[in-house]
């Protein structure tokens, strides 16, 4: 088992497992930012890609502002690569000027 230690040297809180709609907003509006940033800089963006199967019920609820509770037995695939160029990573690459994605 891990856990994770804050800035005091406190355990810190668990994250709420519960994903909204209004998270989902909140955390896109900070990365949209980051990625601003990171074009600026011309700096990979790393992101994992997790898929996640969800019920029909779950869809449902989704779309009309309810919240679905991903976890690791629903997850089907992941994938790590960079949002600006989609390149897989590679170890080599890290340092390395990002171009973005090509045209
Ligand atoms: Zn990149």
């Amino acid at each position: 088992m891990t856990a994770t230690i804050g800035a005091d040297g406190r355990p810190a809180a668990a994250p709420d497992p519960k994903l909204t709609p209004a998270r989902l907003a909140r955390a896109s509006e900070q990365f949209a930012s980051d990625v601003a940033y990171a074009t600026k800089a011309e700096e990979h963006v790393w992101v994992v890609a997790v898929t996640h199967t969800i019920t029909v019920d779950d869809a449902r609820s989704w779309t009309e502002g309810g919240q679905v509770v991903l976890g690791p037995d629903s997850i089907v695939l992941t994938h790590v690569r960079c949002f600006r160029c989609f390149t897989s990573f590679e170890p080599r690459l890290v340092g390395k000027r990002c171009r973005g994605a090509r045209q």
